[in-house]
């Protein structure tokens, strides 16, 4: 007997966490963030306490209420520490997008996690390139450590400090997989099968325990770069004979999508017309975007100019199609006292010299560790090229970097809008605001250049025939009801409830 538990994605878009139980062995199918339900409760100003360990979360009811699931320092903390045995065996992750990862930081440390090494890199990219708050994704640091320290004189009375993420960080158990080859966790057999979706390293998951066999689809599409990916899972899902398949459905009710070779082409076709700055804003984690982009500016001669984050994730994806950090420029920002490419001034012992004239290291104190390594690479550009020579570049500009526009200061530039359409109240302000930043500089906007990472829903539908299972729950949706037709083709269609 198999029992799924869905204790997110139901009725929403993300914040999918599956509970797969087996005679024995149970395991999670991802751990996501819903960013609508936290929503509703928490904001930017307006956070979930570590104090309080996961309890904050629990009482939205945005965690589940599990025992043997969480950090066992968050449990102690609030005097729930009766040791107990970890109840889940490992938690699968189809893909590093937060509504799929999101919540991994309360996990506790014995469970191990399972990926493909490109989950495996973007999640450390976004660990060491400094996302703030519950991160303990790959590093888990114990919270709540009194350490002893060296007494600095007789008269001290404090003997201990408080243990920082340095002094308690350790490695979680992770296990990187292969596509395709079976691995276990206690009486399950599984494999997990690439599938194209808006990030790489996404993958669906095939499970069977002797009794029943179990697809999990994650989050796919056939309209990118790797729309092989997806066919061969279909076709090896297929030959798997499930008893039961949770498919995504977030665009269940569209019929029609824009793919990445159309956008290159009419990214192609701008870049070659317009004469002066082109600025484009796609999320930085999609390095098939990304791509689609920079082999679009290669006929007409642009550099992409990316972001020391973009420039890292890059570095880090070395060696796997993915053009090299030397085949892009790398945008130095000015940061805390602004001393690069300036003519900023900087007081030595009550003499006031100009920053152009100063030693590099000075100016190196601007930045933060990971940074500096591209801050000094010899092919970096900053907002004086940009202002030179426009039209030799497309500039990668996300929305809170729109401060370089102060310093840049374009002229007849034109920003290419290739993100989702806002779909929440913040989102919509944020909306308004970069609006208003690119009317005051007059800055011509062109959209229709984003790609789901999303099939729609005839692909979704032929997809579910071609795998035929006996039972489909569709998850990852707000139009359940669309996939209702199946019942008529002898395929149950369950709608999942949240648990
Ligand atoms: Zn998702
Ligand atoms: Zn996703």
């Amino acid at each position: 007997m198999v029992q799924i538990d869905f204790h997110g994605g139901v009725d929403e878009i993300g914040g999918n966490k599956i509970h797969v139980q087996g005679f024995r062995n149970s395991f999670f199918l991802d751990f996501g963030k819903s960013f609508n339900s936290e929503g509703d409760y928490f904001s930017e100003f307006l956070q979930p306490r570590k104090l309080n360990g996961i309890m904050d979360l629990v009482e939205f009811g945005l965690l589940p209420q599990i025992k043997g699931l969480y950090r066992e320092d968050y449990l102690r903390h609030l005097g729930l520490n009766h040791y107990q045995k970890p109840s889940s065996d490992g938690i699968l992750i189809s893909h590093a997008h937060l509504d799929h990862v999101g919540y991994l930081h309360h996990i506790r440390d014995d469970i191990p996690f399972y990926m493909s090494e490109e989950t495996y890199l973007i999640i450390k990219a976004l660990e060491e390139t400094g996302m703030a708050g519950f991160n303990n994704y790959l590093n888990y640091a114990d919270d709540f450590q009194l350490l002893a320290k060296a007494r600095l004189n007789k008269n001290s009375k404090t003997t201990h400090k408080r243990a920082n993420a340095k002094d308690t960080k350790k490695s979680r158990p992770i296990e990187i997989l292969e596509p395709y080859k079976d691995f276990e966790i206690g009486e399950f057999i599984i494999k997990s099968a690439p599938v194209d979706h808006s990030l790489p390293g996404s993958c669906a998951f095939l499970v069977d325990n002797g009794e029943e066999s179990l697809v999990y689809t994650g989050n796919f599409r056939f309209h990118g770069k790797r729309e092989y990916e997806t066919k061969k899972f279909i076709k090896e899902a297929n030959k798997f004979t499930p008893t039961t398949l949770i498919t995504e459905g977030t665009r269940i009710d569209r019929d029609h999508n824009t793919t990445e070779e159309e956008i290159e082409k009419k990214a192609r076709e701008l870049s070659l017309s317009h004469k002066g700055l082109i600025i484009v804003n796609y999320p930085i984690r999609d390095l098939d975007r990304f791509l689609t982009f920079y082999e679009a500016v290669r006929d007409s001669d642009r550099t992409m100019v990316v972001n020391t984050k973009q420039a890292f994730l890059l570095n880090a994806f070395s060696g796997r199609g993915y053009p090299e950090i030397d085949d892009v420029a790398v945008y130095v920002p000015r940061r805390t006292w602004g001393l690069m490419g300036g003519e900023s001034q900087v007081c030595f012992d009550g003499e006031w010299v100009c920053s152009s004239e100063i030693d590099r290291e000075y100016i190196l104190g601007d930045y933060k560790g990971w940074e500096k390594d591209y801050i000094t690479w010899e092919n970096n550009v900053n907002y004086l090229d940009l202002q030179e020579r426009p039209e030799d570049y497309m500039f990668q500009c996300d929305y809170f970097e729109f401060k370089e526009l102060i310093d840049i200061k374009p002229e007849n530039a034109i920003y290419i809008k290739s993100k989702t359409e806002p779909f929440n109240d913040e989102m919509e302000i944020d909306g308004r605001r970069e609006r208003n930043w690119l009317n005051h500089f007059g800055i011509e906007v062109h959209t229709g250049y984003h790609a789901s990472g999303h099939a729609c829903g005839p692909e979704i539908l032929d997809m579910i025939r071609d795998i035929s299972p006996e039972k489909v729950y569709p998850l990852h949706t707000r139009e359940v009801g669309a996939f209702d037709v199946l019942k008529k083709e002898g395929i149950e269609v369950v709608h999942p409830e949240l648990k």
